[in-house]
């Protein structure tokens, strides 16, 4: 996953940054960075860390220019290197560069494999350290003609900000699998981000996302110019939608908690239940529970507490440590729940060890029966392009059929959303990339390519 800013042409261009990336926490936690150009030299910050514990005060100091790029990552591989931070800074033949990357290269080892055999050195374990090389590799005079070089060589899921000591590049994949927008600062200047909830934060005005297969040059006293590099074939990530991305942005015109309502209100008429409340699972499937309990007429009840002090529960790799910290994390308001019947609904079932784990929960607070409810599809194939799913084997939707995952996790039933039910809830205005539930890898690899964990 992650999230990516660009900010051209302001002032404070670091603080926006920060306060973007802020915003954005939610799509990465492992490790922030922020690279500034100045016209002469590119600064750079990064560490392992929340957005708030890397950065303080003098760290603006450095962070000098008016042009910015930042990272938010997350990830599970390779995460005790902070060389495996973002931006990634590089000199090379024309200068200094940094760069920013939402995504996934699906061809990142013939990529990197090809570049070791022509002796490369590799310093991180991320795919977007193919991309500088291929930058500084390339023949091209100027950068720009690089940056197209080195794009017909990779292959998958990318959001990319890419910074000179002048100039911003921006590009989103032909597919535009990841989100990325373009907003205008109040006080002058460009941003772009990820989601639009960190324009919301910094006050900027949202002008439109960034076409699949465009790229924008931002340069000194000038508009930020656009070029179709590639042919657009539209495949928005539907799981941003479903869980990653923040309920009060709007991805590529659509609002996200509007999505999830519908997802809810769509899985009611597939899945009803005959039950007296409808809970959500803590904050993820708080929309698609409301959308639900609408759908079915029943009450809708905060049930479930949330401790949010504990980060999400993927970001600790080990079974162990993950089953405690859903204990840590969750807790049932008893006096609401005993003697209920009870509809709890999540945003998805990767797993199983939340539903697991909540169904007990509600049990030992005295439900009378628990009816999971999953405003998704079944994941049955990992995601090569940039969400972080285990391995095949891992999820239990590959697997397990419903009625068997139904008795894995203690419900007295189980429903999902159809693929067709959340094709409906998100509109068929478009094709949307589906690969988690349907395995069609329209962007290149394959279910047992490698993951993505150390690279989205
Ligand atoms: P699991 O416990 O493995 O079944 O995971 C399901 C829970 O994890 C749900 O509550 C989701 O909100 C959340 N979830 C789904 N996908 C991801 C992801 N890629 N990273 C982190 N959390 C996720």
């Amino acid at each position: 996953m992650c999230a990516i800013v660009g900010v051209y042409g302001a002032k404070n261009a670091a603080k926006i940054a920060y306060y973007a990336l802020f915003a954005m926490q939610h799509r990465g936690q492992e490790s922030t960075g922020i690279s500034t150009a100045d016209g002469d030299r590119i600064h750079l910050i990064k560490k392992r860390g929340l957005v708030t514990e890397v950065f303080d005060e003098p760290s603006f100091e450095l962070l000098r220019g008016n042009c910015a790029i930042g990272h938010n990552r997350y990830s599970t591989a390779g995460a005790d290197s902070v060389l495996d931070a973002q931006p990634v800074f590089a000199r090379y033949k024309l200068g200094e560069i940094s760069v920013a990357h939402n995504g996934n290269l699906v061809n990142k080892y013939e990529v990197r494999n090809r570049l070791i055999d022509n002796g490369a050195i590799f310093q991180t374990g991320m795919d977007t350290e193919n991309i500088v090389h291929l930058i500084a590799k390339s023949q091209k005079d100027a950068l720009v003609d690089r940056i197209k070089d080195m794009l017909t060589k990779i292959e998958g899921a990318y959001c990319l900000a890419i910074q000179s000591r002048s100039k911003m590049f921006v590009i989103r994949d032909r597919f535009g699998i990841r989100p990325l927008s373009l907003g205008r600062l109040k006080d002058g200047g460009w941003i772009i981000a990820s989601e639009t909830c960190a324009f919301d934060l910094v006050g900027a005005e949202f002008i439109r996302d960034v076409r699949p297969g465009e790229m924008l040059i931002f340069e000194e006293g000038q508009e930020p110019q656009s070029e179709q590099i590639f042919e657009p074939d539209f495949h928005p990530c539907a799981f941003e939608y479903i869980y990653f991305a923040r309920p009060d942005s709007i991805i590529d015109g659509k609002n996200v908690y509007q999505a999830r309502l519908q997802m809810g209100r769509m899985l009611a008429k597939e899945s009803p239940a005959e039950v007296d409340l409808v809970l959500p699972v803590p904050d993820s499937g708080v929309a698609a529970a409301r959308g639900y309990a609408e759908g079915l007429g029943v009450p809708f009840e905060m049930g479930i507490v949330r401790n949010h002090y504990v980060g999400r529960t993927f970001i600790e790799p080990t079974q162990e440590i993950r089953d405690l910290k859903v204990k840590l994390k969750l807790s049932p308001i008893r006096h609401l729940i005993e003697g209920k019947c009870i509809a709890i609904i999540d945003d998805s079932l990767v797993r199983g060890t939340t539903s697991k784990q909540i169904v007990k929960m509600l049990l030992e607070a005295g439900a009378k029966e628990v009816h999971m409810r999953i405003a998704a599809p079944e994941i049955k194939y990992p995601c090569r392009y940039g969400i972080d799913t285990p391995t095949m084997e891992e999820l239990i939707s590959s697997s397990h059929s419903v009625e068997e995952i139904a008795q894995m996790i203690g419900a007295t039933s189980l429903g999902f959303l159809s693929v067709e039910g959340l094709v409906e809830a998100l509109g068929s205005e478009r094709t949307y990339s589906l690969v988690s539930f349907d395995g069609n890898y329209f962007a290149g690899g394959n279910a047992n390519s490698f993951g993505c964990a150390d690279d989205c």
